[in-house]
Order: C-alpha cells, then sequence, then structure tokens
C-alpha cells in the first residue's frame, strides 16, 4: 500500500476545496470498507483520502417530510430506525443484510450507492421507494432519480469533485408496504447473487378481515390468493427492482405495469414473476449461473410482492411467504 495525505473536514464546502485542490488525485471515503478493500488490492492509489466521517452535514435522518436519510448514514442506525422499519420496510431489510455487524457499524448508504456495485443491497430499495439522490457541487445542490444515477458497474452520475448529500423519498400511506430480499448462497456475510425488491399499494374492494384471515391460517398459497381475489384485492400501484441481474439495478418496469389496477390472483403472480424474469439480463458468475438466477427471479419477484401485501395487510406480525411458493 502506498502513502497518501488523510483530510478530515468538518464541511460539504471544506471537503470539496479539498478535492479540487488535489489536482484529480483525491478520493472521497466515508466507512472505508470499498475504498480500503481496494487499497490493499492496488486497484486504487490515492494521492489523497478526503473522508467525509466528520462532516456533520451528511449525518441526518429526517422523517419531517417523507424520509430524507444522509449520505454519511451508517447501515446499522437505517436498520434500527423505527419509521424507516414500519415505512421503508425494504430498505431496513436491506441495511441489516449488509455484510456483518462490524460492516454495518461504519459502512454508509452513500458509499454503498457510490459505490455502484450491480450487487449493492441498498439499491433495489431505493429504486421501489423512488429515491432521489441529493448531490452538492461547486454550483450548488441538484436532485437526481436514483433511476438515473446509475450509469452502469462502478459508475455514478456524479461530475468532478461532487458529493451525494443524502437521499430524499416520498411520503407512503398506510396501505403501502415494501420488502428486499437478498438471495444468497450462505446466510451470513455473502454478497447477494440476487435482490429483488417490491413496493405495492393496496385497496380492498371486499373484506379487510378475510385478507388478514387468509394469510394468518396460511397453509397453501393457492388459496391465500384465491381468497384475496375473492376478496378483491386490489394493487392499486408497484414497483419492482432487480440487482445482480444486469450491469446496473434495474427496475422490472414491464412486470409493474402488469401488476398495477389489478385483482390478486395466483395466474397474475404467475405471470408477473415471469414477466420480470424475461425483463433481466443475467449472466453467469461465481455467484451463480444466468439461468439460475433468471429463475430465482421468476421465484422471489412472487415472494417480495407477497411480503410487501402482507405488511400492509398484518403490520405487526411478518409471515414468511418463502414457505409457501
Ligand atoms: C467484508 C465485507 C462485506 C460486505 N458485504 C456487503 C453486502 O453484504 N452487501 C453490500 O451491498 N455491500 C457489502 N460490502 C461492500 C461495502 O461494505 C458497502 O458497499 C458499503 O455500504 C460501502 O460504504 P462505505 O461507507 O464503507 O463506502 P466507502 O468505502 O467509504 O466508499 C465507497 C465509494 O463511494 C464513494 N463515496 C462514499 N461516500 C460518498 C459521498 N457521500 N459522496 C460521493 N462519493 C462517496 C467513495 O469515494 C468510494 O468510491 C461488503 C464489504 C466488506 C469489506
Amino acid at each position: 500500500m502506498g502513502s497518501f495525505e488523510y483530510y478530515k473536514p468538518e464541511s460539504v464546502a471544506e471537503a470539496m476545496a479539498l478535492m479540487e485542490g488535489s489536482g484529480g488525485k483525491g478520493v472521497y471515503i466515508s466507512g472505508g470498507t470499498d475504498v480500503m478493500v481496494l487499497i490493499r488490492q492496488r486497484k486504487l492509489s490515492p494521492g489523497c483520502l478526503i473522508s467525509l466521517r466528520n462532516v456533520r452535514d451528511l449525518d441526518y435522518v429526517d422523517t419531517s417530510s417523507g424520509l430524507a436519510v444522509g449520505s454519511a448514514v451508517t447501515h446499522n442506525a437505517i436498520a434500527k430506525n423505527d419509521l424507516i422499519q414500519k415505512r421503508y420496510t425494504a430498505l431496513s431489510d436491506a441495511a441489516s443484510k449488509v455484510g456483518s455487524l462490524q460492516i454495518r457499524n461504519v459502512a454508509t448508504m452513500g458509499g454503498n450507492i457510490c459505490n455502484a456495485a450491480p450487487s449493492a443491497d441498498t439499491a433495489c430499495p431505493l429504486l421501489v421507494l423512488d429515491a432521489s439522490v441529493v448531490i452538492a457541487g461547486k454550483s450548488g445542490e441538484r436532485a437526481v432519480p436514483i433511476d438515473e444515477f446509475f450509469l452502469g458497474p462502478n459508475k455514478v452520475a456524479l461530475g468532478p469533485g461532487e458529493i451525494v448529500k443524502g437521499f430524499a423519498m416520498p411520503a407512503f400511506s398506510e396501505k403501502t408496504g415494501s420488502a428486499y430480499i437478498k438471495h444468497t448462497r450462505r446466510q451470513a456475510m455473502d454478497l447477494p447473487m440476487l435482490g429483488v425488491a417490491a413496493r405495492v399499494t393496496i385497496r380492498i374492494d371486499g373484506n379487510e378481515i378475510g385478507c388478514r384471515d387468509a394469510l394468518c391460517t396460511i397453509d397453501n398459497i393457492s388459496n391465500v390468493l384465491k381468497r384475496f381475489e375473492d376478496e378483491k384485492l386490489v394493487c392499486e400501484d408497484a414497483r419492482i427492482a432487480l440487482g445482480v441481474v444486469a450491469p446496473r439495478p434495474m427496475r422490472a418496469k414491464k412486470a409493474e405495469t402488469a401488476l398495477k389496477g389489478k385483482v390478486i390472483s395466483e395466474g397474475l403472480f404467475e405471470e408477473i414473476g415471469e414477466i420480470a424474469a424475461s425483463e433481466c439480463q443475467p449472466r453467469d458468475s461465481i455467484r451463480g449461473e444466468a439461468w439460475y438466477r433468471r429463475d430465482m427471479v421468476r421465484v422471489l419477484t412472487k415472494r417480495a410482492i407477497l411480503r410487501a401485501v402482507d405488511r400492509v395487510i398484518r403490520p405487526d406480525d411478518t409471515i414468511w411467504p418463502e414457505r409457501l411458493w
């Protein structure tokens, strides 16, 4: 590992000035769990590291209007936040599954998103939660929809010296639920072979208790979905996002369109799973083969939607639909 200067600015302006003065050789570092690995592997040799850890403007969770999370907030802080667990559950699902507790205590969501690995766990939740990326640059602040922020593997829409300040998400009603499922080869400390996030807003035209009962007495997925169909459980709005099946985290937009406005039924779930699987472009890698990933997109898309629905109908008691499909 070569030598480099290490700076600890306390404001965004100071950090950007240090970056400008580094002559293109500076690298921002937050938790360092990606940057330090690259330096040790000699894939990155910065002239200086500019730490964002002491920049207070990047460390906030504001729930006064929707949700705003600073880029320096750690995965552990996100996973433990009550409002995020309740209303932005896909995000707490993902944050609670990143690496180990030691990693989650230092690694930040800003670093996860700026590193832009196709496997970044928090990317799919931010996509389904309609997040905007708030960026600070020389000429002020701008907001970019997260879907436009990812340009490719390890490539994001940041100009020279720009800093991600944080992420802003709209408020969602009590009829909205979300979920993220991380599919790994082993239970802990593994990057996802596949990640699927879903957000749904539902309306029940029949009997809400009937829908809840179906999930409580769950024995057979066909019976649950038949009850949903009988009680006319309509999916008013939907977002589906897939990770590690394309060069960048992606929305499954055709599957979303096919789900919107429909009464949930077994036939519809089969169709949505198939459409999502047809939209992705997985490849073979050390973590899994393309055919397997595509097949698991079909399966996990259905599960993620059902888990999101369950979180609306029974917010205090989550079932585990993977037992059912
Ligand atoms: C053992 C281990 C296990 C891991 N497991 C997982 C896992 O399960 N899932 C997963 O998704 N990731 C995992 N990772 C990767 C890593 O921990 C995450 O991507 C983490 O969120 C990175 O955050 P960080 O704060 O450490 O980023 P850093 O390493 O500090 O920075 C990452 C990149 O983002 C840039 N950057 C950071 N903050 C900003 C900002 N505010 N503005 C502009 N650029 C910025 C840096 O310059 C750098 O290019 C793992 C890593 C390790 C070492």
